[in-house]
């Protein structure tokens, strides 16, 4: 028995000691290449060492400060940087700790503009079913997987769901991708009809699912017209880029490659790349005007919100991904990636489906490959391969109850930017020995 609640409280984990690179050791000296990143987390693998000499260099100047009193270099900076490099019309970000804080402070925000604009009634959200956007109680409002969500009953905001737009699974045949495009973007529409688009606040939506589904892009020109419908009535548009951000899929923001930008962005994960926890929201200059201009204050803030070491790996993170090019070569081992996962499970017996973009790949586990059939729930398909994959010093990130909530498995890859061929294909050899 330990004192320290776990995950799950009846077994406990391995102990890790020490990491580098991609992989991360254990007390008994086993190595485990880190091939989930943690969760999508580790993008410039462990160790790297210009984020210890930021980091050190910071704790050697100055580790917190609050920001009630002070603002300060690290984070000053990492703000600049992050609105140099963002979506369109994203002029402002607010620092905060994680992603999930970083979607409660997005709702709200959004909720703040609309009182401040004089249109209080918008307090409705429309989200997906099946999507996750954290687990405090806001944003599991905002998150559709009923499991989740069904004994935290009643959830703080009213959120309303519809379909997401996941090709492989809702795509009828004989449909164009262009047809389904509208069909699943249209749903958003119907549901703000049904509420009264007067009523509704804000649309949230990852843009390249991560978790819960197994890393599913849209499909083409989905989000062009989610973005048309949203200013069509007035409604914001939140992406949240907290998995998929920050370079994994190949480009920084997961949104250039569907040419839109949100109103909010929240991002975190691998923005400190698990050096520092850290999150933040991109925020349009037009709320944030709004904002400036009524109150003067947006009535939110935590303790940690800002704090300088985290800001200081952020930064190092953003310029290693920078200075390295790190980018192309998510493109070119992502490339890769796919092409070894769709040689080696192509044509397995229990492989569903193979989807990603970069480094950010889905895998879905299935019982009879020609019906994509789910496993019986009961076997923990999921948890059985990431033991196995553990066993053959391998992390792949588990995930069940990615089809309807309860059934359906899934592994998500999303290994450290810096991985090489050969890593890539460890990877897929361990994986398939654990499958
Ligand atoms: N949004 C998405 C899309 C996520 O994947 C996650 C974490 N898996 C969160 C929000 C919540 O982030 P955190 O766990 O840092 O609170």
């Amino acid at each position: 028995m330990t004192r320290l609640m776990h995950r799950s409280l009846l077994t406990k984990p391995p102990v890790a000691v020490v990491a580098r690179g991609v992989e991360i050791f254990d007390a008994d000296g086993r190595a485990y290449i880190d091939a989930s990143g943690g969760a999508a987390v580790s993008c410039l693998g462990h160790g790297h060492p210009a984020v210890l000499e930021a980091l050190h260099k910071q704790l050697d100047r100055i580790a917190y400060a609050h920001t009630g009193f002070f603002t300060t270099e690290a984070a000053e900076r990492l703000g600049e940087r992050l609105i140099h490099d963002a979506p369109d019309g994203l002029e402002h970000v607010y620092l905060v700790s994680g992603g999930s804080e970083a979607v409660e402070a997005a709702l709200k925000m959004a909720r703040q503009y609309f009182v401040e604009i004089g249109q209080p009634q918008r307090r409705h959200v429309v989200a997906r079913r099946q999507s996750y956007h954290g687990n405090t109680l806001g944003a599991l409002a905002a998150g559709g997987n009923e499991w989740r969500r069904e004994q935290f009953r009643p959830l703080l905001i009213e959120t309303h769901h519809i379909d997401p737009c996941y090709a492989y699974r809702f795509q009828q045949e004989g449909e164009s991708d262009e047809g389904y495009a509208a069909r699943a973007a249209g749903a958003l529409e119907e549901k703000l009809l049904e509420l009264g688009p007067e009523t509704v606040m804000a649309f949230v939506a990852e843009t390249v699912v991560g978790a819960t589904a197994g890393a599913v892009p849209p499909v083409a020109d989905y989000f062009r017209r989610i973005r048309e419908i949203c200013d069509r009535y007035g409604v914001l548009l939140i992406l949240d880029e907290v998995m998929c951000g920050m370079g994994r899929t190949g480009t920084l923001h997961a949104c250039e490659q569907e040419n839109i930008s949100p109103d909010l962005m929240t991002i975190a994960k691998g923005l400190g790349g698990g050096f520092q926890p850290i999150g933040a929201v991109l925020v349009s200059g037009v709320i944030y005007d709004a904002i400036r201009q009524g109150t003067g204050f947006f009535q939110h803030g935590h303790t940690y919100m800002g704090h300088p070491m985290a800001a200081a790996a952020g930064l190092a993170v953003q310029e290693a991904i920078h200075q390295e090019g790190l980018l192309e070569n998510v493109r070119n081992m992502g490339a890769l990636l796919e092409q070894r996962l769709r040689a080696r499970f192509g044509n397995h017996h229990h492989v569903g489906d193979i989807r990603g973009r970069g480094l950010f790949y889905g895998i879905e586990l299935v019982a009879e490959r020609a019906t994509k059939k789910p496993f019986v729930r009961e076997k923990k398909v999921n948890s059985v391969i990431k033991r196995e994959a553990m066993a053959r010093g391998l992390m792949v990130y588990p995930m069940g109850g990615t089809i309807d909530g309860a059934n359906g498995d899934h592994v998500l890859l999303a290994p450290p930017f810096i991985v090489s061929e050969g890593d890539i294909e460890q990877i897929v050899v361990r994986l398939g020995d654990a499958l």
